[in-house]
């Protein structure tokens, strides 16, 4: 028996079998749980409803969390399933491509830091706020930051400030939603290679001069991130919340390299 058998579980990013949030979902299907997932447009409709049969979901939403009427109809939809749930991922980010590339001052600007902060950071926020009626007595939600928001890294950009955000959020959240039995954490994921990571300026070279110098010395999968995130959204984890879980191969916790 998987460790998430009887959880339900919404995630809610996948693009690509490459996302990370198909990773996830992978995972906590083996683990037993029961999936519905969210699809940004049409375009992605059909792929993401054949990939949803590859794991016996069978329940597949169009969620865009730009509309809080959007993210609302999703939950109505859903009850019309599900009378509750237990497990939310939030793998979601977007900020302008012109954002993510060149020097941060010459490239940011008040609209990009809008969208940006809007759909990768107070999206998670409606989700939940919107969702916490349905949400069981022992529920986890879970999104997905990167070391961005910590440290300053080449072309991330105004992705950084908005991850920043994210993590806050996630300890909001969580101070709010304990007394519910809500726990609210995040996981710092390494560099991997998707749609979303093809956006930020060379990425090829962010992806090998981190297997050079993470501990691991490899770069991290999207099982890798998957199966983190399937224990932080079960029981097993029950003791932690407001956390930010690095699944970067160690690569933070690194100060100088040492030659092999
Ligand atoms: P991805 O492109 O596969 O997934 C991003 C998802 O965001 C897509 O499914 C897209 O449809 C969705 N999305 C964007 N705007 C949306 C909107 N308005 N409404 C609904 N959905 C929307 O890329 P990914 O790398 O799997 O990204 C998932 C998460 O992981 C993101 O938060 C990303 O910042 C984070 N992350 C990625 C990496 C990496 O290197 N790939 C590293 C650390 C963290």
């Amino acid at each position: 028996m998987g460790f998430l058998t009887g959880k339900r579980a919404v995630i809610a990013g996948i693009a690509s079998d490459r996302s990370i949030a198909w990773g996830i979902a992978q995972a906590m299907a083996r683990e037993g749980a029961e999936i519905a997932l969210t699809y940004q447009s049409e375009r992605l409709a059909e792929r993401v409803r054949e990939m949803a049969a590859e794991i016996g979901a069978s329940i597949c939403l169009p969620l865009d969390v730009s509309s809080d009427d959007e993210i609302v109809r999703m939950y109505e939809s859903l009850a019309g399933h599900w009378p509750s749930f237990d497990i939310l991922v939030h793998s979601v980010a977007y900020a302008p491509r012109d954002q993510l590339v060149g020097r941060y001052l010459d490239t940011v600007t008040r609209e990009g830091s809008l969208i940006a902060h809007d759909i990768s950071s107070y999206s998670f926020v409606a989700m939940a706020k919107y969702g916490r009626s349905l949400l069981s007595k022992q529920s986890a939600l879970l999104t997905l930051s990167y070391l961005g928001a910590v440290r300053s890294i080449p072309n991330y950009n105004i992705m950084g400030p908005a991850k920043a955000s994210l993590e806050a959020n996630v300890r909001f959240m969580a101070a709010d939603l304990g007394a519910a039995g809500v726990r609210v954490n995040g996981i710092s994921a390494g560099p991997i290679k998707t749609l979303a990571a093809s956006g930020v300026g060379d990425f090829r070279q962010m992806l090998q001069h981190f297997a050079s110098i993470a501990p691991l010395r490899r770069n991290v999968t999207i099982e890798d991130v998957g199966n983190a995130a399937a224990f932080l959204c079960s029981d097993l984890a029950s003791g932690i919340t407001g956390e930010i879980v690095y699944v970067d191969g160690g690569f933070h916790t690194v100060g100088m390299s040492m030659p092999d």
